[in-house]
Order: structure tokens, then C-alpha cells, then sequence
């Protein structure tokens, strides 16, 4: 952890982004934000109180961010999409008794949960995940409709709902998204009255027909973009931005380089500022020699590579710039070269990698 990096994460963007997000879908329809690995790296323990008053449950993807969010005292519906694997009894307990809403998509998923519910004796809730295309977790289509049955015939177990994933949501050719929401609608027929969901944040934003009672956005509660393909114009706001201090600037004569592997050769005498974060930050190595930095509302080029805690910025056209000058290394602001977005960009990924991989090694803090 590194007291000198700071992420800040904005309450009223996300309280915009979720007034977005409510304005898209219907009056009945759920709003369950998917706050998995750390609300992607955005941190659980500044977001949660924001949060859980404005939305109306919250999906994670393992069983220990479930009963963290337990822990923190929320008491209202938790889907989990992964399961407790191995037999780890211990955990497969807590979920029935803390009752966390449960993925199933197996005959041997439901058996555990089946035998933990036993243990503990108490209920447990499921909701049946389905695979309509995305060729991953939940239960092959053609055996969705047994596994209803089969479900439906356990004792101690209650289905309170299906789902599906879509595979190319964010894509301009709708194809197979219409393709898997026919499928999943065909099995929907045969679920009896249970919450039905399907939309991640592209379908949310795009997609109405897919919102069914329920939708699990997680990129755009962010304010993100769940691609550049989708660029709807409903306004998101990006909810962090992360700041460093520069530690050191120095002149360096024309004709000298900077960083590992020397990548950088500065043609003109110039001043090079240093800045504490690097790959082991979560600031991509591939960023080098490419992204920028702001440091007193001026762009400064990423010179050289990016090294694991620290790299070196080109501040030669900053004036005035010294040691202690804040660097202000992602914007909150979407139209920021140094915006998440545009760095995904850059680095060749997608904005989810980036904010979960800053996530790690930083202090947090709510703003307003
Ligand atoms: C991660 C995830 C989501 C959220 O996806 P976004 O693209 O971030 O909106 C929704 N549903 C499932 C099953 C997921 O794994």
C-alpha cells in the first residue's frame, strides 16, 4: 500500500451514473450493480455506503465478497456467480446462512448446495445461470429446462431466479445477442414466475428488451463505457481519478534518455519530473513512451518506460513545476487524454483492466 497514491472516487458520479442507469430501465425493473473485485478496482469500502442506499441488491462474483458485504451489515439481496469450490464446507455454510443468493448450473453445484443447506438447516436461494452462447460458466441450454425440475424437486433448495450472460453486448452486430436472448426466452417459458435477468452494462444501456426484471451493470455504475463500439451519449461520468506527488525533477541535457532500456532520448535539454507509480501500481508498462499525465492542468508526456514503482514524465513546457506538485495521473474527466478510456486505448485493453489493476496498492477516498 502506498500512502503517497491516492484514488479518488466521486459519490455524485456515481450517483449520476446510477440516475442514468435508473432513467434507462422501467419502474420495475431491479438495478443490482455487479460490485465484483473491489467494484473493479474502484474500492468496496469507500462505495458501499453510496451504494447500497441508491440500488436494489448488489452481484459479486466470489463468496467472500458476498459475506463481506454481509459483514458490512447489508442486509438486502446478494447474487454470487461463482460458487464455493473444493468442498469448502466451511464457506458453502455461511452462504446458505447468511443467505447469499446462489449460482447454479449443475447437477453437482446443486448437490453441495443442497448438502450444505442440510448442514446448517436452513434454506438456501438460487438462481439458475444459463449458457445461451457465451460458452462459459451456467448450465448448457438444451438441459436447462431439467435442471428447472430438478431444482424445483430439492427440498432444501428455491429457485428464485434465472439468468443469462451476453457474449457480444457491446459489439455493433447484434446477431448473437438476439440470438441468445431467443434462447434464453424460449427456457424462460418453462421457469415458472422467477426474477429473470440478463443484461450486463452494454444491454443496459442499449439493449431495453433485455432488461426483463432485473439488470447487473458494472462498468457504467462506474462510468465507463463497456466499449468504444458503444458509445451511447446518455452522459456517464467516470467516478475516479487517481493522484500522485512528483518526487523529484531534474534537467536533463539533449541527447540523454530516461528509464529502463534508455527507449526515450530527449533532442532538447529538458526537465524531467519523477513520479511514484508504476506497473506494480497497476499503471500498464505498455503505457510507456505513450499516455500522459496533468500536473498543473498541463499534459506531460510518459518518457521512457514505466517502471514497477516509479516513471519519468517530460515537464519541460510545465512551468513553475516542482517537487510536491501533484500529478494527476488518471481524470475523472471523459474527455482527458489521460482518461480511463483513452489509456485503455493506448494500452491495448479494455477500461475495466485498467481500473482493476489500480485498485490494489492505493489509498481511497470519497469525494463529492
Ligand atoms: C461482470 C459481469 C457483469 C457486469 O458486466 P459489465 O460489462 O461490467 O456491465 C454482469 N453479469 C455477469 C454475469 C458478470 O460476470
Amino acid at each position: 500500500m502506498k500512502n503517497y497514491l491516492t484514488a479518488s472516487i466521486s459519490a455524485s458520479a456515481v450517483r449520476h451514473n446510477i440516475q442514468v442507469l435508473r432513467g434507462l430501465i422501467g419502474e420495475g425493473v431491479k438495478l443490482c450493480p455487479v460490485v465484483k473485485d473491489d467494484c473493479f478496482g474502484h474500492g468496496m469500502d469507500v462505495l458501499y455506503p453510496v451504494l447500497a442506499e441508491l440500488t436494489d441488491g448488489f452481484a459479486v462474483a466470489a463468496p467472500l465478497e458476498a459475506l463481506e458485504l454481509r459483514s458490512k451489515g447489508y442486509h438486502g439481496f446478494i447474487l454470487c456467480f461463482l460458487s464455493a469450490y473444493f468442498d469448502d464446507f466451511k464457506i458453502q455454510d455461511e452462504l446458505v446462512w447468511q443467505e447469499i443468493t446462489q449460482t447454479v448450473m449443475s447437477k453437482s453445484a446443486l448437490e453441495s448446495i443442497q448438502a450444505a443447506a442440510r448442514r446448517v438447516g436452513k434454506r438456501a436461494k438460487v438462481h439458475l445461470k444459463v449458457d445461451t452462447g457465451m460458452g462459459r460458466l451456467g448450465v448448457p441450454a438444451q438441459q436447462a429446462v431439467d435442471l428447472i425440475k430438478t431444482i424445483n424437486a430439492t427440498d432444501e433448495v428455491t429457485l428464485t431466479g434465472i439468468y443469462t450472460h451476453f457474449a457480444t453486448a457491446d459489439e455493433v452486430d447484434r446477431t448473437s445477442t438476439f440470438r441468445q436472448l431467443e434462447l434464453f426466452e424460449s427456457i424462460l417459458a418453462e421457469a415458472g414466475n422467477i426474477m429473470r435477468h440478463a443484461a450486463n452494462s452494454a444491454a443496459t444501456l442499449d439493449l431495453p428488451e433485455t432488461h426483463f426484471d432485473m439488470v447487473r451493470p458494472g462498468i457504467a455504475v462506474y462510468g465507463c463505457h463497456p466499449s468504444d463500439q458503444l458509445k451511447s451519449n446518455v452522459g456517464l461520468q467516470p467516478c475516479m481519478s487517481v493522484k500522485a506527488k512528483l518526487i523529484a525533477v531534474k534537467h536533463i541535457p539533449a541527447g540523454s534518455h530516461s528509464g529502463y532500456g534508455l527507449t526515450h532520448r530527449y533532442d532538447r535539454d529538458s526537465r524531467v519530473g519523477v513520479v511514484p507509480i508504476g506497473y506494480g501500481d497497476g499503471y500498464f508498462r505498455n503505457l510507456s513512451n505513450k499516455a500522459v499525465v496533468r500536473i498543473n492542468g498541463r499534459d506531460a508526456p510518459v518518457r521512457g518506460r514505466v517502471s514497477m514503482d516509479q516513471m519519468t514524465v517530460d515537464v519541460t513546457d510545465i512551468t513553475d513545476v516542482k517537487v510536491g506538485d501533484e500529478v494527476e495521473v488518471i481524470s475523472s474527466d471523459p474527455t482527458a487524454p489521460n482518461c480511463v478510456e483513452n489509456l485503455a486505448r493506448l494500452a491495448g485493453t479494455i477500461p475495466y483492466e485498467i481500473t482493476c489493476h489500480l485498485g490494489h496498492n492505493m489509498r481511497h477516498e470519497l469525494v463529492d
